[in-house]
């Protein structure tokens, strides 16, 4: 059972092979026993996952279930969920009960999608570890002394490991790319505005985009047909219309056309990763699709840009947490300053601070022009280098991280962290929907491929992976002591 993906599951289901209580209660004792190892849930919803459960079963009784009703699943902790602690990995958020459900957590459930809790993640998206949350780190469940990338880094280790079918997740830079590709998990940021933002709390407004984390390109495929669509209450979500991405899973690869940019595959890129990558683009290539070297000459600006941008946007999202209307409130203010100077340093963590400071210094009359405006201009040139681009290819390939899963605590320094987004945070810049999916090991540790495509193509970005996922087994590998 637990090696079955939605899908299958789904079927299962429907044919009575077993009930969602039944397949919730074996996710409920896994979660038991092994998230203790991983520190990959801050809130398991044992009581909600059994009630949805019940009504699930009841559903598929009458004849009136969806897809996913049934499927156990996991939210990263800055989805809304009403009526359940939503902290962000925060402090700062510690004893917020959301009043109200992200437009996302509102869509599973209407789906009859059974939540079994709440994942560990950054405090407020920030961290490409998992060290930066204020519930400690999460453990990757193929090496536990190594990190399990982030900010989504619980809900890629609580899929990789088992303990949820799939998981929601947030990426304004890689966040839910980066752990996929460092836990052997299926990861999608769609298009910026295919998926609402209502109620996913704010690090970076014009980054952040919701998507999942899978284990295969065919349940991403399932969840997104649901997540997906134009939302009255953000303003920033598209109406494009939304296919039925499952639809277009088996399209033919013939005379699809994969480009390889090469400034995706220099230094600091490990060797032997690039190596996997471009094994795994020959598989497609013997499948009918094209490779073609190119060029994005301004993707070296990346990390600085994105830095820059989504700063200034941090700093402004998070003014509200002042202790009064949100947030964490310190104890005997003496007078309003006091307030929210204390309640501010006493809940927010190292990190966020620093990009609080960097932000607030770079949207300052000192750094407003040198800095902000200059890095806008430079993510429109990188936007540009893509839609350029994709008038000769379909959409691009390379490796999803430099490195494979770093050792807890091992990385140096701050820079050295944000390079971990090196290949990842160009599609944020230029709002265009992205994949990882699993393709090899390095010394007994995954390693992802990235997958890029043309705005609201994520039909043609699941096709390809669904095809490649038919051809190589990566994805239904396990780590050892999880399987
Ligand atoms: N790792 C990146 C950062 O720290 C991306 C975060 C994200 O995608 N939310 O900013």
């Amino acid at each position: 059972m637990l090696l079955k993906t939605i899908s299958g599951i789904s079927h299962a289901l429907k044919k009575k092979e077993f009930s969602c209580v039944e397949l919730t209660k074996i996710y409920l004792s896994r979660i038991k026993t092994l998230n203790p190892a991983l520190n990959a849930f801050i809130t398991i919803t044992e009581e909600t996952a059994l009630n949805d459960a019940h009504q699930a079963d009841q559903r598929i009784a009458l004849g009136s279930a969806t897809p996913l009703t049934g499927i156990p699943i996991a939210h990263k902790d800055m989805f809304c969920t009403q009526g359940i602690k939503t902290s962000c990995g925060s402090k700062m958020l510690d004893n917020f009960i959301s009043p109200y459900d992200a437009t996302v957590v509102q869509k599973l459930k209407e789906a009859g999608a059974v939540l079994l809790g709440k994942t560990n993640m950054d405090e407020f998206s920030m961290g490409s570890s998992n060290e930066h949350s204020f519930y400690g780190p999460v453990r990757n469940p193929w090496n536990l002394e190594a990190v399990p990338g982030g900010s989504s880094g619980g809900s890629a280790a609580v899929v990789a490991a088992r303990l949820t079918l799939a998981a929601t997740g947030a990426d304004a830079g890689g966040s839910i790319r980066q752990p996929a590709a460092f836990t052997n998990v299926t990861g999608l940021k769609p298009t910026y505005g295919r998926v609402s933002r209502y109620g996913m709390i704010a690090f970076a407004s014009s980054f952040d985009q919701g998507g999942t984390l899978t284990r295969s390109a065919e349940d991403a495929a399932m969840l997104l047909n649901v997540i997906a669509g134009m939302d009255p209450k953000d303003s920033t979500s598209s109406n494009q219309p939304v296919p039925d991405f499952t639809q277009t899973l088996n399209a033919t690869l013939k005379k699809v056309r994969i480009g390889l940019p090469k400034e995706f595959f220099t230094d600091p890129l490990d060797p032997k990763i690039a190596d996997l990558v471009l094994t795994a683009a020959q598989t497609l290539e013997k499948m009918g699709a094209t490779l073609h070297d190119l060029s994005l000459p301004h993707t070296p600006l990346t990390i600085p840009t994105y830095h820059i941008l989504s700063s200034v946007e941090c700093a402004s999202n998070l003014a509200r947490y002042d202790g009064i209307r949100f947030g964490h409130c310190c104890e005997h203010p003496k007078d309003i300053d006091d307030w929210y100077e204390r309640s501010r340093a006493e809940g927010f963590g190292l990190e966020v601070k620093h990009r609080i400071l960097m932000g607030t210094y770079l949207s300052s009359k000192e750094g407003y022009e040198d800095f902000y405006i200059k890095a806008q201009k430079v993510r429109r040139l990188i936007a540009n280098d893509y839609i350029e681009t994709f008038k000769k290819v379909d959409l691009i390939l390379s490796p999803t991280t430099p490195t494979t899963a770093f050792k807890i605590g091992s990385k140096p320094n701050r820079v050295a962290m944000y390079l971990s987004d090196l290949l990842t945070a160009s599609a944020n810049l230029a709002g265009l929907p992205s994949l990882s999916i699993p393709c090899g090991f390095l010394d007994n540790m995954p390693v992802g491929l990235l997958l890029t495509g043309k705005p609201f193509d994520e039909a043609r970005l699941l096709n390809v992976a669904h095809q490649y996922q038919r051809n190589a087994d990566w994805h239904r590998r396990l780590p050892k002591e999880f399987s």
